[in-house]
């Protein structure tokens, strides 16, 4: 890192710490961060859209900076965070402090520091003569299944507004990222006829036949694991299944009326987790006959509980050219997590994913960002302010 970096400014720094004291676990309401920012902005003239869940307990928030220009270089960032129950932590979750350089909370890193940065150059991108704008995206409910952000899409869509680029904050240490894997996760629940345990033949026992479809899926892992073409840059280059949580029966002598498990794919960049399901599906509808010749009603049902397209960009893209030349660093990198940019993506917004602070960090106890990597977003923000083209 140069030396001649200016140091975090002492409202980007205050902005971070007040936005880790806000309490915006996921299932909590996130007003109180959004409000801020939409009053910040208010004061500068600035107008922001709110898009809300359905009770109107959280909303994302999307504004312009540069109103009139053509559309710009939206910075992305989510509001919530994840919880740190039964986690040993050193310092309070919601502190804030400030200790040998490093902002530690809940949040710090992921990713409430990227939105603190991003206000605070507010006025500068206001005062920026660059010829596009740029947007804030600050979204509820990413870490639960990026939920937020699609209306946050939706609405930009209806309202006609076409950015062209997208930076994602997430944690990357200020390294451009150009892919990610997706994330599809479905709870799957069996219904099968309970009976006395020495009464099996009058039986459908749940246990047995969810077990039938995690053997498919440990099935299809070995299958991925086997024929896929292999992606490198991943710590683990072919796509993955796992089941990761399973319940079912409540006797020894009671053969199972339900179970009910949970499971997940990881998919590449390159591959179909849409397809990997309907395999599923597809062999659950096999196994029902023989159920259901038994005991009609017997069977599978299954609900999606999240699916986080995977993201694939480009080298070539200039918003990666542009993370490049903004962050001074030459490298591009792959992360292991999900984000939000499969969904800017698809919907037609090049992306890249950028942001301070490590995910090494992000989800454990004594979470921290460093004030250098914060420093090097603003400087990150201010040559963005700066810039006369997107590249
Ligand atoms: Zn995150």
């Amino acid at each position: 890192m140069p030396s001649s970096l200016p140091p975090l400014s002492a409202r980007a720094l205050a902005l971070a710490q007040s936005f880790v004291r806000m309490n915006t676990v996921s299932a909590n309401s996130n007003l109180e961060l959004i409000h801020v920012v939409r009053d910040e902005l208010q004061k500068l003239g600035v107008r922001s859209r709110l898009t809300y869940n359905a009770d109107k307990t959280k909303a994302n928030l999307f504004a312009t900076l540069g109103e009139g220009k053509p559309a710009g270089v939206i910075l992305s960032g989510h509001t919530d965070t994840v919880p740190w129950d039964g986690q040993a932590w050193s310092v309070d979750p919601l502190s804030g402090e400030v200790r040998d350089g490093k902002l530690y909370g809940r949040g710090s890193a992921d990713m409430k520091s990227f939105i603190a940065v991003a206000l605070a150059q507010a006025e500068a991108f206001l005062a920026s003569s660059a010829p596009f704008a740029i947007h804030y995206a600050f979204s509820y409910e990413e870490e639960i299944g990026c939920f937020g952000v699609r209306e946050l899409i939706a609405d930009l869509r209806d309202a006609g507004i076409r950015p062209l680029a997208c930076i994602v904050g997430e944690p990357t240490s200020m390294v451009p990222a150009i892919a990610h894997k997706g994330v599809y996760r479905y709870r799957c629940c069996v219904r099968g006829k309970e009976a006395h345990s020495s009464l099996t033949p009058q039986s459908v026992n749940a246990i047995e036949m969810a077990a039938r479809l995690v053997g498919k899926l440990r099935d299809m892992a070995e299958g991925f694991e086997r024929e896929e073409p292999r992606y490198a840059g991943f710590d683990v280059p072919f796509s993955t299944a796992s089941v990761g949580q399973f319940h079912g029966g409540i006797a020894d002598n009671v053969v199972p009326r339900d179970a009910e498990f949970r499971y997940e794919f990881r998919d590449l960049p390159t591959a179909d987790a849409q397809a990997m399901q309907q395999q599923v599906l597809a062999h659950a509808r096999t196994l029902e006959p023989a159920m259901q010749a038994v005991a009609p009603g017997t069977g599978f049902s299954f609900e999606t509980i999240c699916e986080i397209p995977s993201f694939l960009g480009s080298e070539q893209d200039p918003v990666t050219r542009l993370a490049q030349r903004l962050a001074g660093e030459p490298r591009t990198t792959l992360v292991a997590f999900g984000t939000e940019a499969g969904l800017f993506k698809n919907a037609g917004i090049p992306t890249v994913v950028c942001g301070p602070g490590s995910i090494v960090q992000a989800h454990q106890p004594d979470e921290y960002v460093s004030l250098d990597q914060l420093a090097r977003c603003q400087a990150f923000m201010a040559g963005l302010a700066a810039s006369r083209e997107i590249g």
